[in-house]
């Protein structure tokens, strides 16, 4: 496995292996096991595999939360071997916004307004956005892994990449959870042994509104109360609770077509999201078999 750490030396490492499949999965680091089912999944599929480790500052809004973000490069190119990465590309901040960078990519709509949009501003997309196509032109990969975690993410840069008509397919992939179905995130670390136990109550409130769903609960208001209840009982203050069509990411009050149930809680000092496809077409129980259970 080679590490890299400038677009030069990267898309020189890559030149023999075009054609020959190309996976890539961007990552802010402090990998953990959400991150390795990305790149296990990228190794199954291609015959080269890509990680990349920047944390990029233009996405986030405040400057605590990114010195406060884990940094760990060396536990990560360890665990990235092992799960059959080929290539860290691992740039400093200078080499991704070169003096004089003016470039912003923006994409405008319901996409980005809501749910993270909302709360982080819409500059957090931008970041997003803009990161993501320079590594996609940077690697030039057949396929991108991104996590149905960051759900907003994958529908905002499928959108990116149909709009600029960049050549990569984006493959997304189910919440790596853990056994009390909490979803994995790098800022998990950072919570106290006392607010991991209360965090707990995120996906429970997420599978109660599954199960009343699955009963055949329709109505989102009603659906939404019954999270806001759970978190409010452990005391955690959620920043928002939504449900919005799929695709257009677009307020629903009644679900016909698939929905995302998202959410943004703040455990102490720790802001963590997770999310729930909602699907009147699907078999519920299988659904929940395959997501909290
Ligand atoms: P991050 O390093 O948090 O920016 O995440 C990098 C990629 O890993 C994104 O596509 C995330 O959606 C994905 N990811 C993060 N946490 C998980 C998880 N628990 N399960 C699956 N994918 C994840």
């Amino acid at each position: 496995m080679r590490i890299v750490r400038t677009v030069a030396e990267l898309r020189a490492a890559l030149e023999p292996h075009r054609g020959g499949g190309i996976g890539f999965v961007p990552t802010m680091g402090a990998l953990h096991e959400g991150h390795l089912s990305l790149l296990r999944a990228a190794a199954a599929e291609n015959e080269t595999v890509v990680l990349s480790i920047f944390v990029n500052p233009t996405q986030f809004g405040e400057a605590a939360d990114l010195d406060a973000y884990p940094r760990t490069e060396e536990a990560d190119v360890e665990l990235a071997a092992l799960a059959g990465t080929h290539i860290v590309f691992a740039p400093s901040a200078a080499e991704m916004y070169p003096a004089g960078f003016a470039t912003t990519v923006s994409v405008h709509g319901a996409l980005t307004s809501t749910l993270e949009g909302a709360v982080r501003g819409r500059s957090h997309f931008d970041g997003v956005a803009t990161v993501v196509a320079t590594l996609l032109l940077a690697v030039g990969p057949d396929r991108a892994y991104f996590g149905a975690k960051d759900a907003q993410q994958v529908v905002v840069v499928r959108r990116m990449v149909t709009d600029l008509r960049i050549p990569v397919e984006i493959v997304a992939r189910p919440t790596s959870r853990d056994a009390d179905g909490l979803a994995r995130s790098s800022r998990n670390a950072r919570l106290s042994a006392e607010e991991r136990r209360l965090a707990a109550v995120i996906p429970r409130s997420l599978r109660a509104a599954q199960d009343a769903f699955a009963s055949g609960i329709r109505n989102t208001h009603r659906l939404t109360s019954l999270v806001h209840e759970g978190l409010t009982e452990a005391g955690l203050d959620h920043e928002y609770v939504r449900i919005v069509d799929a695709d257009s990411l677009e307020p629903l009050t009644d679900i016909a077509r698939p929905a995302l149930l998202a959410l943004a809680v703040r455990v102490g000092q720790v802001r963590l999201i997770d999310n729930v496809v909602l699907d009147p077409g699907v078999d519920d129980r299988i659904a929940l078999e395959g997501s909290l259970r």
